[in-house]
């Protein structure tokens, strides 16, 4: 479990339009969107099953998660959960399994950006396996274009998102057809509004809800995924916070800066982290504008950080 080798077992349940679709002999193949006392909610077609997991789950120490892809029966009307497709990817917390895709969503301002907190979520996507998005929204508002070409220089995905002008949301939309995906950024920069735009049902609620349901909701674990637009699955808003970082060694931090890659054979010394060593060549590579100051400011941050807990811990 949690290795990449079975997407095509997976995703041999949906077709083009990424609906799922029942597998010969298996009975109905879905997805859990969520699970509540001891039921699991399982989207399948266009049916929503509740049911409860085999015994034999429990003795071979298996528990369902959310976003587990399953084959159901249905017996006298009661749904059974018989079998659990191996996992494509799995976050401890939120507690999710086959995620597809993080998307992480920035306010180019209000609030302002911070490029460490960018990069602590594209350092859990690229540690998870999980393809990274980064959608940087409210574009209507006056901002600099600064952040956006550093990003797209350094190789990521990147889509500009409005919702007050629906800029970049058809966009959005067409990179989530088909797919599970967690979006992922701190308070205020849009996350539920750009899930209402996608076609989130009933209408989440956006900025009005309080501080307190905020917490409650995160301190209770809440995970479920909802359905938007075209076939597209997304977990429901959890904050910053409800993500774990993953335990990424400051040594291997580098590997996490994607557009360091070419340069980092090229240092004089070996091991070299890349601060302030002579020959360093990611440093000359700074110099000549070719990696980002900005980005390797958050390197240097995020690099001293996991240093720290490291001392801390020994
Ligand atoms: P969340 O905490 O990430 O879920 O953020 P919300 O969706 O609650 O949005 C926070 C605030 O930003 C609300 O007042 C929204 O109306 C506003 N907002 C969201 N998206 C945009 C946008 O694209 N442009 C502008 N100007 N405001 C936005
Ligand atoms: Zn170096």
């Amino acid at each position: 479990y949690g290795d990449a080798g079975n997407l095509s077992r997976r995703h041999a349940c949906r077709n083009a339009d990424g609906e799922f679709l029942r597998v010969g002999g298996l009975g109905l193949t879905g997805v859990i969107i969520k699970g509540i006392g001891g039921f699991y909610y399982v989207k399948a077609e266009d049916d929503i099953i509740e049911c409860k997991a085999r015994g034999r789950f429990r003795k071979e120490g298996l528990v369902p998660m959310v976003g587990d892809t399953v084959s159901v029966s249905v017996k006298n009307g009661k749904g059974s959960i018989d079998e659990i497709l191996p996992r494509t990817t799995m976050l401890i917390r939120p507690a999710v399994a086959n995620i597809d895709q993080l998307v992480v969503v920035v306010a180019l301002r209000s609030p302002e950006p911070h490029a460490a907190l960018i990069d602590h979520f594209l350092i859990l996507g690229e540690h998870s396996g999980i393809e990274t998005v980064l959608c940087f929204n409210k574009a209507d508002l006056p901002h600099t274009q600064e952040l956006v070409d550093i990003y797209r220089n350094a190789g990521y995905r990147v889509v500009l998102t409005s919702v007050e002008t629906g800029e970049g949301v058809e966009e959005l939309k067409s990179l989530l057809k088909g797919k599970i995906t967690a979006f992922a950024g701190n308070s205020g920069v849009g996350k539920s509004s750009l899930l209402n735009a996608l076609g989130a049902p009933e209408g989440l609620e956006t900025g009005r809800v309080s501080e307190k349901i905020q917490r409650e909701r995160h301190t209770t674990r809440h995970v479920e995924l909802i359905e938007l637009d075209g076939g597209a699955l997304a977990l429901d808003t959890p904050g910053f916070s409800s993500f774990e970082m993953p335990a990424v060694k400051a040594e291997e931090l580098q590997d996490y800066f994607i557009e360091f890659a070419p340069y980092i054979g090229g240092c004089k010394f070996r091991g070299c982290a890349h601060i302030s060593e002579p020959g360093c060549a990611v440093l000359e590579a700074v110099e000549q504008g070719k990696v980002s100051k900005l980005r390797h400011n958050s390197y240097k941050e995020l690099y001293q950080e996991l240093k720290k807990v490291k001392e801390w811990e020994t």
